[in-house]
């Protein structure tokens, strides 16, 4: 039995064919174009689904079901995106647009949730009854797993740990709140902190200093704009002002982990996203940080790990959950 699984990104759409055992059989993508009207980008995602289909010679009917991970918050039961920014989506009754083109069942949940679901079937999650995902990219996404299962609240909005408060009158955010967490532990967080401090710095400092710092071959040239990928390379490099603010960053991202861990105490906490690639390094940082603002400092905590599906966890998730719903509905 085959599932479709599509991941709906700012960027890009991908979509797979994946087994009952969370592998992918076969897998493509094309840009999102966010700026165009929705229908336009579901008649993509139509088009992408059917060519999978095709190019596996296979016709619809070999499809069992189609999930699709969206980036913000759904009504997984009502099939409706209430509200995605990324692609400026308000109220859009996905799941019936999509199933008015498609003949398998379709079923639409939060991206962040597709991504907890495959670690939890076949990633660092497995076997683990409580867990909490973050993924830290441009923004910070979340998913909460109890009981063995996905915990999507009452309304599909649990786990949107990149919006908890951090700050009460701190930086704003795109959803109108001041002080979330992901303005200060996204991937676009260390970019600003960087270019900020590289700014004051390079201001700040006297003619000698920066002579100094451009002679230093491990620095990076100032005046652009960093990845959050280069300035993790030039921390681990020891260049200065990367350092300091991989540090104050890891601070930021760590402080948030303790909420979490004083919130729900899961067995295991699995970092994901851009930032994750950082490895061990980040790892090592962040659970140091984490230890010393624990609520209980000598007893047993969650374990802190690198989330192991990368990119492909939104598809293959959304792929699971459209299993996982199609067998909850043949038990009914
Ligand atoms: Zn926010």
């Amino acid at each position: 039995v085959l599932f479709l699984g599509i991941d709906l990104g700012a960027t890009n759409i991908a979509a797979a064919l994946v087994d009952e055992s969370g592998s992918i059989i076969r897998s493509s993508s094309t840009p999102t174009l966010s700026v165009r009207p929705a229908t336009q980008v579901i008649d993509d995602m139509v088009a992408l689904s059917l060519r999978l289909i095709g190019d596996e010679g296979l016709t619809e009917q070999d499809i069992a079901a189609l999930g699709v991970g969206i980036p913000g918050i759904v009504s997984s039961e009502t099939g409706v995106v209430h509200l995605c920014p990324n692609l400026f989506w308000q109220q859009l009754p996905l799941k019936d647009m999509l199933q008015t083109h498609l003949s398998m069942p379709v079923h639409i949940t939060n991206d962040a949730n597709c991504a907890a679901l495959a670690e939890l079937q076949v990633g660092a999650f497995r076997s683990r009854q409580s867990a909490v995902l973050i993924t830290l990219g441009s923004g910070i996404g979340g998913a909460v797993i109890l009981g063995g299962k996905l915990h999507s609240g009452a309304h599909g909005a649990a786990g949107e740990i990149g919006h908890m408060v951090v700050e009460l009158c701190g930086e704003l955010c795109a959803c109108g709140n001041r002080g979330c967490f992901e303005r200060y532990a996204s991937a676009d967080a260390l970019m600003r902190m960087y270019s900020a401090d590289a700014s004051t710095r390079m201001y700040s400092a006297d003619a000698s200093t920066r002579m100094n710092s451009a002679s230093n071959t491990t620095d990076i040239p100032t005046g652009k704009t960093h990845t959050a990928k280069e300035i993790i390379a030039a921390a681990k490099n020891g260049e200065p002002t990367a350092t300091a603010v991989f540090e104050k960053y890891v601070y930021s991202l760590a402080k948030g982990i303790v909420s979490i861990i004083n919130l729900y105490d899961p067995e295991i906490i699995a970092l994901g996203g851009g930032i994750s690639h950082a490895g061990d390094f980040l790892l090592q940082t962040v659970r140091k940080e984490v230890s010393k603002h624990l609520f209980l400092k000598d007893c047993p905590s969650a374990e802190i790990v690198l989330a192991t599906l990368g990119n492909e966890a939104g598809i293959i998730g959304a792929a699971l959950y459209a299993m996982q719903k199609i067998r909850q509905i043949k038990c009914l």
